[in-house]
């Protein structure tokens, strides 16, 4: 069996339903599972038009023109999605009503983008040459906590899945992004979720692969908005591509990858206007290039907080209140590094003014303090990094040359990565220094 996953950019239009069909059907071979997320940008839409109805404003003549459209544009039947259409109808009135928004009525709200797309692509499919049928993910068994807007699948929900599945005998077009929780409610597994759908329902069924279909190229030496030659990475490990997404290549959730690594199910991420490239396969092992490394990431907006050396406690209790204080304003530490005379600490993008002061109120009381925002940390990934001091001296040397100072260094003990903090403006010339070692 072989996973299929349709991100909502690749199944926006009636061109891309009809690309997604060709693909099905070229694979038909293999018992495929289609997985969908929403079309286009319907979950922004539908997550703003619940908003607007708990303020007493209902729209959804947009949502119900964009998705009839689609479908008669692929010969879908209007009566496949309406019913669905009124209820959604129904219950954003029903938010008006009452002016009031809770997350389970908003995770609710979200679902029905699933839930239609998966209706007309199976619809289309079938209209098509392939025999599809929707499948609603908590109906074969995708159960998960009650955390609304961020639910997580509970375990050993496999075989389940698996049972459920083997009883379709058209291709199922299954809802990503969806779960039900015990009391039946539905939930969403947080945006971007549908990767995650298609991995677990992966490893349920055992598959030989996941792909994950997309808009752009699978993954990259670097951003390609501003390397001009980065290039596509053919294989890579599960360990360098999880290290990637945590230090910013926006390709995949690192939570996607949690059952493919269990299960140990490959995971190739690829283009669907490219006929002939295989994109990015991410596997256990990769192979090991030629190259220092094999992508340099970048993430910006971050914040350097630096402690100086404390005069009443030590350097770790120092750290634990320090770590303890960020996680109640909701600040991740993404790297620190530390010494007797001080910690630095590197939080993720995108904090609030809010967040920052918060922080700086509570920390005042165990150390002095010092901030540094508009950081950003850059990182070079690859296991060609291990065991090659030579390396090391080169990703400096280039610095240097560069004249770009690199602060905060740190290394993993994998040594799979070099990650250290640079100024935001100073991005593009280190990425495209270091990018020229590849
Ligand atoms: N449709 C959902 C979202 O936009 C899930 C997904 O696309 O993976 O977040
Ligand atoms: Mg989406």
């Amino acid at each position: 069996m072989i996973v299929l996953k349709f991100g909502g950019q690749t199944i926006g239009t009636p061109e891309g339903i009809r690309r997604c069909i060709d693909i099905v059907g070229s694979f038909r071979d293999k018992k495929p599972v289609v997985v969908v997320s929403a079309h286009g940008k319907t979950t922004d839409d539908l997550i703003l038009a619940a908003k607007k109805a708990a303020e007493g404003k209902i729209r959804t003549g947009p949502i119900r023109e964009y998705h009839s459209a689609l479908a008669h544009e692929c010969g879908v039947p209007k009566g496949i999605i309406d019913p669905l259409l009124t209820r959604l109808e129904a219950l954003l009135h029903g938010i008006g009503l009452l002016k009031e928004l809770t997350p389970r009525t908003l995770d609710n709200v979200a679902s029905f983008g699933e839930r239609l797309s998966s209706r007309i692509v199976a619809a289309a499919l079938s209209a098509g040459a392939v025999r599809a049928v929707p499948v609603n993910s908590y109906d074969i068994g995708l159960i998960t906590d009650s955390n609304y807007g961020n639910a997580a699948p509970l375990p050993d929900i496999g075989s389940h899945i698996a049972k459920n599945l083997s009883k379709e005998k058209d291709v199922p077009v299954v809802t990503g992004f969806l779960g039900k929780d015990k009391h039946g409610e539905v939930t969403t597994l947080g945006r971007s979720g549908s990767d995650l759908s298609a991995t677990l329902i992966a490893s349920a069924v055992d598959a030989e692969e996941v792909i994950i279909w997309k808009s752009v190229d699978g993954l990259m030496t670097a951003d390609p908005d501003i390397v001009k030659d980065a290039k596509n990475i053919p294989e890579i490990s599960f360990d360098e591509a999880s290290e990637l997404a945590y230090f910013g290549a926006e390709v995949l959730h690192p939570s996607a990858l949690v059952p493919a690594i269990r299960e140990n199910i490959p995971v190739r991420v690829s283009n669907v206007l490219k006929d002939n490239d295989r994109g990015t396969t991410i596997l256990s092992r990769a192979v090991i290039t030629r190259n220092i490394a094999k992508s340099v990431a970048y993430k910006e907006d971050v914040t350097l907080i630096h402690l100086n050396s404390p005069r009443f406690h030590s350097v770790p209790d120092v750290l634990g209140m320090a770590l303890k204080i960020l996680k109640e304003e909701g600040i991740v530490a993404h790297m620190i590094t530390t010494s007797e005379a001080g910690i630095s600490l590197i939080t993720q993008s995108g904090l609030k003014k809010e967040q920052l002061a918060g922080a700086q109120k509570k920390l005042q009381e165990i150390a002095t303090s010092r901030y540094e925002p508009s950081m950003a940390i850059i990182c070079m990934v690859g296991d060609e990094l291990k065991g090659n001091a030579a390396s090391i001296g080169k990703i400096f040397g280039k610095l240097a040359d560069a004249k770009i100072n690199a602060r905060a260094i740190t290394r993993s003990a994998s040594e799979i990565n070099v990650a250290f903090l640079v100024p935001e403006l100073k991005i593009k010339e280190a990425v495209g220094a270091l990018h020229s070692l590849l």
